[in-house]
């Protein structure tokens, strides 16, 4: 694998698209766009944003070995990746960016153990464990309680063993070129 396949995760909200878009601005950086049976959004464009198709067609691709993973998320939606862009735009030297949650990441981490999975936390997220954990007044069990209630997703991105990476977004040109500096030493490696 010539290229480095690169997966970004987050909790929603945490500004995962922009620094996507950000890093795909790179002449030697591809995003994948992903397939969803989900309904399309005013705003988004089918092929741009998503590949918005059917849970028959959907269905057929996962028989058919075109998905690299796939997962059902909200609403029991799926949401799926492509494998061949992937493949070829790897094959030609890129930094390949996917942009999937969990599920997904354990399993593109599962047939490229070579990936970089990076999860990027909001810095309210951070913050509230920081000061939860600062605060020393509760049990460890209590404290376990409340971070896994107040950040249960994270909590799982951590356990999962799925990340390379925990970054904490507090500027979106920061976090891409901490991004950047992490594909290069993987690059060199
Ligand atoms: P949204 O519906 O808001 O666009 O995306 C919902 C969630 O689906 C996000 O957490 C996003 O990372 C995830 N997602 C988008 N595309 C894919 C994909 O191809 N595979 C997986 N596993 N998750 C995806």
């Amino acid at each position: 694998m010539a290229g480095v396949l690169l997966i970004i995760s987050g909790p929603s909200g945490v500004g995962k698209s922009t620094i996507c878009r950000k890093l795909a601005e790179r002449p030697d950086a591809f995003l994948s766009v992903s397939a969803t049976t989900r309904k399309r959004r005013e705003n988004e464009v089918d092929g741009r944003d998503y590949y918005f198709v059917t849970t028959e067609a959907f269905e057929r691709s996962i028989a058919e070995g075109r998905c690299l993973e796939y997962a059902k998320v909200y609403g029991g939606q799926y949401y799926g990746t492509p494998i061949e862009p992937v493949l070829n735009n790897l094959e030609a030297g890129k930094i390949v960016i996917l942009e999937i949650e969990i599920e997904g990441t354990l399993q593109v981490k599962k047939r490229f153990p070579q990936a970089v999975a990076i999860y990027i936390l909001a810095p309210t997220a951070a913050d509230q464990q920081r000061r939860l954990v600062g605060r020393r007044s509760e049990d460890p069990e209590a404290l376990a309680e409340r971070l896994s209630k107040a950040d249960g997703e994270i909590r799982y991105a951590q356990e999962s063993g799925a990340y390379d990476y925990f970054l904490v977004n507090h500027d979106v040109d920061e976090t891409v070129e901490a991004i950047i500096r992490i594909v290069k030493e993987k690059q060199k490696a």
